[in-house]
């Protein structure tokens, strides 16, 4: 017998639990009769400061499979990434998967993935989406953000790949080395390292209820992984300084110069204010660059928790 532990975030997911608990409870039965060896479910849900009924879901849902079901409510909404942790922290199973509530994450690929990890070839299984019907500025951004990210950083993250995976004991032992406090999930699964096979599967609208990432919130997760993953912004922020110091000693020479040869009159103040004011900006914007390190750096000196539990069953 073993045992798979199911990481499940939920942000308002009232709707959406029960439907998720039923499809993966048939899924392992299929699984069970696919395979000689016997699976047994733990799901590990985290309430992610859901301000809905999740957490009454939660508690209703483990009283009637005591067995198989556990919780984790935080304080407060600490971000998918820091459920993803407390989920990791309490999973004791052979296997480790983490997943959606809402079934975009289809827990039939269970099915193929548990076979592949199992049989000792990959440590990891993950999940790349065809085709997710995403509202083109959506793509387009998507997509920019993984070039960038993937020229400015060492390890490699693939386009689409959804946080959806099967991993070993082996992988989760060495996820869990990772100690640091701002987590990118995506990135540190790379990070890690191991062959990880990508299984593909066509995208599917949520089960029921409403994501819960707004715009605003994906550039920030965005910059979060670069800040996170690389260092390059902090060179580029030197580069430029050093080539526009570089381009105003000639500027000054030719100002000099020219005042020596042909007098001073009171001419280029406009001129003088555009540099200036330029020059400002990239100082400003170089400042932002080091400062967002800065606060990471802060962050992490401070030692906290990424989450903190109000109720664990
Ligand atoms: N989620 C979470 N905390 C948050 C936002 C989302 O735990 O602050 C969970 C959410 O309940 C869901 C998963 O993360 O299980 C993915 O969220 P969603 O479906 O809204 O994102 P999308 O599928 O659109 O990327
Ligand atoms: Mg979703």
């Amino acid at each position: 017998m073993k045992t798979i532990s199911l990481i499940v975030p939920c942000h308002n997911e009232e709707q959406t639990i029960n439907i998720y608990y039923d499809t993966t409870t048939a899924v392992f039965e299929q699984l069970n009769e696919q395979n000689v060896e016997t699976y047994v479910p733990e799901f590990i849900f985290i309430n992610d400061g859901s301000t809905d009924t999740t957490l009454d879901v939660l508690r209703k849902l483990q009283a009637d499979h005591p067995e198989t079901v556990h919780y984790i409510s935080f304080s407060r909404n600490f971000g998918k990434e820091a459920a993803f942790s407390a989920g990791f922290d309490n999973a004791s199973g052979d296997m480790v998967a983490v997943m959606d509530v809402d079934l975009q994450d289809p827990p039939e690929l269970l099915l193929q993935m548990v076979p592949i990890v199992e049989s000792g070839e990959y440590e990891c299984v993950g999940s790349v989406q065809t085709t997710r019907k995403q509202n083109p500025i959506r793509a387009f951004l998507s997509s920019s953000f993984y070039k960038l990210i993937n020229k400015m950083s060492d390890v490699e993250m693939k386009q689409n790949v959804r946080d959806y995976r099967l991993m070993s004991r082996k992988y989760v032992d060495a996820v869990l080395e990772l100690p640091e406090y701002n987590r990118f999930t995506k990135g540190i699964f790379a990070w890690v390292g191991f062959e990880t096979k990508y299984l593909e599967y066509e995208g599917v609208e949520r089960s029921a209820g409403t994501s819960s990432w707004s715009i605003f919130e994906l550039f920030e997760y965005s910059l979060e992984a670069v800040v996170d993953f690389s260092d390059v912004p902090l060179k580029m922020a030197t580069i430029m300084g050093v080539i526009i110091s570089f381009l105003s000693i000639i500027g000054l020479l030719f100002v000099v110069i020219r005042a020596l040869a042909f007098g001073d009159a009171v001419s280029g103040w406009a001129s003088t204010v555009s540099i200036i004011l330029f020059l400002s900006g990239i100082q400003l914007f170089c400042l932002g660059i080091v400062g967002k390190y800065i606060g990471k750096i802060y962050l992490e000196t401070k030692h906290r928790p990424a989450y903190v539990v109000e109720e664990k069953r």
